[in-house]
Protein backbone atom coordinates (compact mmCIF):
# COMPACT_ATOMS: atom_id res chain seq x y z
CA UNK A 1 0.00 0.00 0.00
CA UNK A 2 1.33 3.59 -0.90
CA UNK A 3 2.05 6.05 1.81
CA UNK A 4 -0.75 8.48 0.99
CA UNK A 5 -2.89 5.63 1.24
CA UNK A 6 -1.60 3.96 4.74
CA UNK A 7 -1.85 7.56 6.24
CA UNK A 8 -5.48 7.92 5.26
CA UNK A 9 -6.36 4.29 6.55
CA UNK A 10 -4.48 4.95 10.04
CA UNK A 11 -6.72 8.52 10.74
CA UNK A 12 -9.36 7.02 9.52
CA UNK A 13 -9.24 4.08 11.84
CA UNK A 14 -8.19 6.80 14.88
CA UNK A 15 -11.59 9.26 14.00
CA UNK A 16 -13.90 8.17 11.53
CA UNK A 17 -15.30 10.64 9.07
CA UNK A 18 -15.15 14.61 10.04
CA UNK A 19 -17.91 15.68 8.30
CA UNK A 20 -16.23 19.09 7.06
CA UNK A 21 -16.68 21.97 5.57
CA UNK A 22 -18.83 22.97 8.95
CA UNK A 23 -21.15 25.55 6.66
CA UNK A 24 -24.77 25.46 5.57
CA UNK A 25 -23.98 26.80 1.82
CA UNK A 26 -21.40 27.30 -0.67
CA UNK A 27 -21.03 31.02 -0.07
CA UNK A 28 -20.76 30.32 4.01
CA UNK A 29 -17.74 28.06 3.20
CA UNK A 30 -16.31 30.56 0.70
CA UNK A 31 -16.52 33.57 3.61
CA UNK A 32 -14.88 30.54 6.30
CA UNK A 33 -12.41 29.99 3.79
CA UNK A 34 -10.90 33.72 3.86
CA UNK A 35 -12.10 33.98 7.23
CA UNK A 36 -10.24 30.87 8.90
CA UNK A 37 -6.65 32.63 7.24
CA UNK A 38 -3.94 32.80 10.20
CA UNK A 39 -6.79 31.78 12.52
CA UNK A 40 -8.48 29.42 15.10
CA UNK A 41 -11.83 28.15 13.65
CA UNK A 42 -13.39 29.30 16.91
CA UNK A 43 -12.82 32.65 15.93
CA UNK A 44 -14.12 31.68 12.90
CA UNK A 45 -17.46 30.42 13.88
CA UNK A 46 -17.74 33.78 15.87
CA UNK A 47 -17.52 36.34 13.25
CA UNK A 48 -19.74 34.02 11.10
CA UNK A 49 -22.44 34.09 13.84
CA UNK A 50 -22.33 37.71 13.58
CA UNK A 51 -22.85 37.79 10.27
CA UNK A 52 -26.02 35.48 10.50
CA UNK A 53 -27.32 37.53 13.26
CA UNK A 54 -27.16 40.67 11.63
CA UNK A 55 -28.48 39.04 8.17
CA UNK A 56 -25.08 39.86 6.24
CA UNK A 57 -24.13 36.06 4.73
CA UNK A 58 -25.31 36.81 1.29
CA UNK A 59 -24.08 38.31 -1.23
CA UNK A 60 -25.71 41.62 -1.93
CA UNK A 61 -25.51 42.55 1.77
CA UNK A 62 -21.88 41.55 1.87
CA UNK A 63 -21.33 43.71 -1.47
CA UNK A 64 -22.95 47.00 -0.09
CA UNK A 65 -22.03 46.80 3.02
CA UNK A 66 -19.30 49.97 4.78
CA UNK A 67 -15.92 48.13 4.86
CA UNK A 68 -15.98 49.56 8.67
CA UNK A 69 -19.34 47.60 9.79
CA UNK A 70 -17.63 44.67 8.09
CA UNK A 71 -14.65 45.01 9.68
CA UNK A 72 -16.13 45.52 13.14
CA UNK A 73 -18.35 42.09 11.92
CA UNK A 74 -15.40 39.90 11.74
CA UNK A 75 -12.40 41.91 13.85
CA UNK A 76 -11.88 38.47 16.09
CA UNK A 77 -10.32 36.74 13.13
CA UNK A 78 -7.05 39.33 12.80
CA UNK A 79 -6.02 40.72 9.63
CA UNK A 80 -9.96 42.01 9.78
CA UNK A 81 -8.98 44.52 7.38
CA UNK A 82 -7.38 42.63 4.47
CA UNK A 83 -10.06 39.82 4.92
CA UNK A 84 -13.17 42.27 4.88
CA UNK A 85 -11.71 43.58 1.45
CA UNK A 86 -11.07 40.28 0.26
CA UNK A 87 -14.65 38.93 1.24
CA UNK A 88 -16.52 42.28 -0.20
CA UNK A 89 -14.41 41.43 -3.59
CA UNK A 90 -15.23 38.29 -3.77
CA UNK A 91 -19.26 39.33 -3.39
CA UNK A 92 -18.67 42.08 -6.14
CA UNK A 93 -16.87 39.91 -8.55
CA UNK A 94 -20.02 37.52 -8.27
CA UNK A 95 -22.36 39.68 -8.84
CA UNK A 96 -20.34 41.30 -11.96
CA UNK A 97 -18.97 37.90 -13.74
CA UNK A 98 -21.48 35.40 -12.12
CA UNK A 99 -24.45 37.22 -11.87
CA UNK A 100 -24.37 36.88 -8.00
CA UNK A 101 -24.30 33.13 -8.51
CA UNK A 102 -22.07 30.72 -7.12
CA UNK A 103 -23.67 28.08 -8.87
CA UNK A 104 -22.90 29.86 -12.26
CA UNK A 105 -19.03 30.44 -10.73
CA UNK A 106 -19.24 27.06 -10.02
CA UNK A 107 -20.11 25.98 -13.72
CA UNK A 108 -16.43 26.66 -15.08
CA UNK A 109 -14.45 23.82 -15.26
CA UNK A 110 -12.04 23.13 -12.62
CA UNK A 111 -8.88 24.51 -14.01
CA UNK A 112 -10.58 27.46 -15.35
CA UNK A 113 -12.29 27.91 -11.73
CA UNK A 114 -9.10 27.60 -9.51
CA UNK A 115 -7.18 30.27 -11.87
CA UNK A 116 -10.38 32.81 -11.24
CA UNK A 117 -10.34 31.82 -7.89
CA UNK A 118 -6.58 33.16 -7.69
CA UNK A 119 -7.05 36.08 -9.40
CA UNK A 120 -9.27 37.32 -6.35
CA UNK A 121 -6.52 39.15 -4.44
CA UNK A 122 -6.86 37.66 -0.99
CA UNK A 123 -7.23 33.93 -2.28
CA UNK A 124 -3.62 32.15 -2.80
CA UNK A 125 -3.83 28.43 -3.37
CA UNK A 126 -5.03 27.06 0.09
CA UNK A 127 -8.16 29.25 -0.12
CA UNK A 128 -8.29 28.10 -3.75
CA UNK A 129 -8.23 24.35 -3.25
CA UNK A 130 -10.05 24.76 -0.34
CA UNK A 131 -13.46 26.29 -2.07
CA UNK A 132 -12.75 23.73 -5.00
CA UNK A 133 -12.99 20.58 -2.57
CA UNK A 134 -15.55 21.88 -0.11
CA UNK A 135 -17.71 24.02 -1.85
CA UNK A 136 -17.48 23.13 -5.52
CA UNK A 137 -16.77 19.33 -4.69
CA UNK A 138 -13.62 19.20 -6.75
CA UNK A 139 -11.00 15.98 -6.31
CA UNK A 140 -8.41 19.04 -5.49
CA UNK A 141 -6.36 18.14 -2.64
CA UNK A 142 -5.55 20.83 -0.23
CA UNK A 143 -2.05 21.63 1.13
CA UNK A 144 -1.87 23.41 4.26
CA UNK A 145 0.58 24.33 7.44
CA UNK A 146 -0.29 20.83 9.18
CA UNK A 147 0.14 18.65 6.02
CA UNK A 148 3.87 20.65 5.67
CA UNK A 149 4.50 19.71 9.16
CA UNK A 150 3.90 16.04 9.50
CA UNK A 151 5.45 14.96 5.22
CA UNK A 152 8.96 16.99 6.78
CA UNK A 153 8.82 15.36 9.96
CA UNK A 154 8.59 12.21 8.30
CA UNK A 155 11.15 12.84 5.93
CA UNK A 156 8.49 12.70 3.16
CA UNK A 157 8.85 16.34 1.98
CA UNK A 158 11.22 19.24 2.62
CA UNK A 159 9.94 22.33 4.32
CA UNK A 160 9.69 24.35 1.30
CA UNK A 161 8.15 22.34 -1.19
CA UNK A 162 6.13 24.02 -3.44
CA UNK A 163 2.65 23.94 -2.94
CA UNK A 164 1.79 22.13 -6.14
CA UNK A 165 3.99 19.29 -5.49
CA UNK A 166 3.23 18.58 -2.51
CA UNK A 167 -0.41 18.06 -3.12
CA UNK A 168 0.99 15.96 -6.25
CA UNK A 169 2.80 13.38 -3.46
CA UNK A 170 -1.45 12.77 -2.36
CA UNK A 171 -2.83 12.96 -6.08
CA UNK A 172 -0.80 10.52 -7.60
CA UNK A 173 -1.32 7.91 -4.71
CA UNK A 174 -5.12 8.40 -4.47
CA UNK A 175 -8.09 8.06 -6.33
CA UNK A 176 -9.57 11.68 -8.30
CA UNK A 177 -12.37 11.11 -5.58
CA UNK A 178 -13.54 14.41 -3.98
CA UNK A 179 -14.91 12.69 -0.87
CA UNK A 180 -11.70 10.71 -0.22
CA UNK A 181 -9.69 14.33 -0.79
CA UNK A 182 -12.51 16.01 1.54
CA UNK A 183 -11.51 13.30 4.53
CA UNK A 184 -8.27 13.34 3.75
CA UNK A 185 -7.22 17.17 4.49
CA UNK A 186 -10.24 17.42 7.82
CA UNK A 187 -8.41 14.32 9.59
CA UNK A 188 -4.60 16.10 8.71
CA UNK A 189 -6.43 19.27 10.72
CA UNK A 190 -7.16 16.88 13.60
CA UNK A 191 -3.79 15.07 13.10
CA UNK A 192 -1.79 18.71 13.74
CA UNK A 193 -4.39 20.18 16.14
CA UNK A 194 -4.04 16.75 18.32
CA UNK A 195 -0.30 15.09 17.94
CA UNK A 196 1.50 16.71 15.60
CA UNK A 197 1.36 20.06 17.03
CA UNK A 198 4.79 22.66 17.34
CA UNK A 199 5.86 20.14 20.45
CA UNK A 200 4.76 16.52 18.54
CA UNK A 201 2.69 13.90 20.71
CA UNK A 202 4.03 10.67 18.79
CA UNK A 203 4.13 8.56 21.61
CA UNK A 204 0.27 8.26 21.54
CA UNK A 205 0.03 9.59 17.42
CA UNK A 206 -1.80 7.22 15.45
CA UNK A 207 0.63 8.02 12.92
CA UNK A 208 4.02 6.53 15.46
CA UNK A 209 4.55 3.18 13.08
CA UNK A 210 5.36 5.18 10.20
CA UNK A 211 8.09 7.12 11.95
CA UNK A 212 11.57 5.74 10.86
CA UNK A 213 13.86 8.33 13.32
CA UNK A 214 12.20 10.64 16.46
CA UNK A 215 11.24 13.92 15.75
CA UNK A 216 13.54 16.92 16.72
CA UNK A 217 12.13 20.00 17.17
S1 LIG B 1 4.13 10.42 14.76
FE1 LIG B 1 4.91 12.38 15.49
S2 LIG B 1 5.71 13.39 13.65
FE2 LIG B 1 4.36 11.73 12.99
S3 LIG B 1 2.41 12.72 12.66
FE3 LIG B 1 2.43 11.87 14.74
S4 LIG B 1 3.11 13.55 16.03
FE4 LIG B 1 3.63 14.08 13.94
Amino acid sequence: MTISKTVYNALLNEWGPQSWWPATSSLEMMIGAILTQNTSWTQVEKATKRLKDENALNIESLASISSVKLESWIRSTGYYRQKASAIKRMCNTLIKKFNGSTKTLFSLETQELRMELLSWKGVGPETADSILLYAAHRPVFVVDSYTRRFMTRHGWSTENEPYEILAKRFTKELEAEHTVYNEYHALIVRLGKTYCRSKPQCESCPLKFLLIHPVSV
